[in-house]
C-alpha cells in the first residue's frame, strides 16, 4: 500500500492527467451539445461543427489540411490503422507485401506487424537500432525493396526516451517510393510536430500523452496515402475509422494539442535541466547505475536507467511504499518477469534489463520533488539488492 502522506506522480510517461482548461473546453459536449455529428438535424448539426472545429484546430497544429485528420480511438488504433490500412492497400495496389519496423517500437505497432507477418502473409523485417535505442538511416536506406510498402520508426521511445531522425529517414523512404510512418504519441507533448517539416505519410497521437483524455487519438494521413480501413461500418472519417464520434474527447484532443504545443519550448526547457540533475546525481550516487537510452537526443522530461543486482518490480514497489509514482521496462506486474524487448534491442544482457527504472516528469513535477526522489533513491536500490 502506497503511503498516505505523500503520492508523487513520476509517470508522465504512462499517462498524464487532463489539464483543467482542457476539461472545461470538453464539459459543454457531454451535456448541452450532445447530438450525434451524423444526424441531420440541428442537434447533429452543432455536434458535428464542434468535430470539425477540432479537426481544424488539431490540421493547424500539424500544418495539414482538416481531410487529413483521421480521429481515432487512442494511440494504438492509429497505430493500427497506419500499419494495416498502409500494407493492405499497398498488397492490393502493387503486391507488396514487405514491411520494415524499427526494432524498438511500442506493442501497438511489434505486435500489429507481428500478426501481419504471422497471419496475413507480409513479410516484416526488423530495422536494428543502436546501443542508445536509435534508428540509423542508412539501416533503412539498405533494406528499402522494390516490395516493401511502408516503414514505421517512432518519432521518441517511450521506455527510453530516445529521439530518432524521423525527416532523415522520411526523406530516404520518399525518395524510394515507399510510405512512412511514424508513432509520434509520446513526442507530441514535447516536440515540434509540423508534419510537412517531418515530411511522414502517416503519424499517430494519443490525446492522454498529452494532457487530454484516454480513449482518443488521431492519425495524420497525407492526401492521397491509400489506406484500408480496419475498423468499417458507418461513414465517419472519410470512410476510415466507422463509429459515432466522441465528441467531448475530440474537442479535449484538439485544445490539450494546441495547448502542448504553444507551452512545449517553455516547459521543455524547466523540465530539462531538471531531468539532467536527476540523471546525473543518479549515475553519480549509485554504483552499478546505467542510463538508457540516448543521453542527449532524448525527451526533455524522461530519465530511464537500469541497476546492476536489482530486480525492477521489487524496486517500483518500494518506491512506491515511499510514495513515488514510477514505472519499469519489464512487461510483467508479477510472476515471471520478461526483460523488455526495448532493452533487448539495445543489446543490454536480460539480467541486467530487468533491473530498469523509467522516471517520467511532467508539467506539474517541482524541483523540490527530485531532490526528494534523489534522496530516496540510493537507499531504495540498496535495499533491493539485499532483498535479491
Ligand atoms: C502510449 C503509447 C502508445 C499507445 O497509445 P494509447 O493511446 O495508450 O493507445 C503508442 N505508442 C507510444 C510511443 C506510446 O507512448
Amino acid at each position: 500500500m502506497a503511503s498516505k502522506q505523500k503520492r508523487i506522480y513520476l509517470d508522465y510517461a504512462a499517462t498524464t492527467p487532463v489539464d483543467e482548461r482542457v476539461l472545461e473546453a470538453m464539459r459543454p459536449y457531454f451535456t448541452q451539445v450532445f447530438g450525434n455529428p451524423s444526424s441531420t438535424h440541428t442537434f447533429g448539426q452543432e455536434a458535428e461543427a464542434a468535430v470539425e472545429e477540432a479537426r481544424e484546430s488539431v490540421a493547424r497544429t500539424l500544418n495539414c489540411q482538416a481531410e487529413e485528420i483521421v480521429f481515432t480511438s487512442c494511440g494504438s488504433e492509429s497505430d493500427n490503422l497506419a500499419l494495416r490500412g498502409a500494407a493492405f492497400a499497398a498488397r492490393q495496389q502493387r503486391g507488396a507485401k514487405h514491411l520494415l519496423i524499427a526494432a524498438a517500437e511500442h506493442h501497438a505497432i511489434a505486435h500489429t506487424a507481428e500478426q501481419l507477418d504471422r497471419l496475413y502473409g507480409f513479410q516484416v523485417e526488423m530495422i536494428p537500432v543502436d546501443a542508445a535505442g536509435r534508428v540509423q538511416v542508412d539501416e533503412v536506406e539498405r533494406r528499402i525493396r522494390a516490395d516493401t510498402a511502408l516503414a514505421s520508426v517512432m518519432y521518441a521511445n517511450n521506455e527510453i526516451g530516445t529521439l530518432n531522425p524521423v525527416s532523415e529517414i522520411s526523406e530516404v523512404c520518399r525518395a524510394r517510393g515507399v510510405l512512412f510512418h511514424t508513432d509520434a504519441v509520446q513526442a507530441a507533448a514535447h516536440l515540434p510536430v509540423d508534419v510537412q517539416a517531418l515530411k511522414v505519410d502517416l503519424l499517430s497521437l494519443g490525446a492522454h500523452k498529452f494532457y487530454g483524455p484516454k480513449g482518443v487519438g488521431a492519425l495524420y494521413v497525407r492526401k492521397g496515402t491509400p489506406l484500408i480501413p480496419s475498423q468499417t461500418g458507418g461513414g465517419q472519417e472519410f470512410g476510415l475509422r466507422a463509429g459515432t464520434h466522441n465528441v467531448p474527447y475530440l474537442v479535449g484532443m484538439a485544445e490539450a494539442l494546441r495547448l502542448a504545443q504553444e507551452e512545449r519550448s517553455d516547459r521543455a526547457a524547466r523540465l530539462q535541466a531538471l531531468r539532467d540533475r536527476l540523471i546525473g546525481q543518479t549515475l553519480e550516487n549509485i554504483p552499478g547505475a546505467f542510463l538508457t537510452g540516448c543521453p542527449v537526443r532524448r525527451l526533455p522530461n524522461h530519465a530511464s536507467f537500469v541497476f546492476e543486482g536489482v530486480d525492477g518490480n521489487t524496486l517500483l514497489r518500494l518506491l512506491d511504499m515511499e510514495g513515488f509514482a514510477c514505472s519499469s521496462g519489464s512487461a510483467c506486474k508479477s510472476g515471471d518477469p520478461k526483460p523488455s524487448g526495448v532493452l533487448l534491442a539495445l543489446g543490454l544482457p536480460p539480467k541486467l534489463a530487468l533491473g530498469s527504472l523509467r522516471v517520467t516528469l511532467g508539467k506539474d513535477t517541482r524541483p523540490e520533488t527530485i531532490e526528494d526522489f534523489l534522496a530516496t533513491l540510493p537507499e531504495v536500490v540498496e535495499r533491493c539488492r539485499r532483498l535479491a
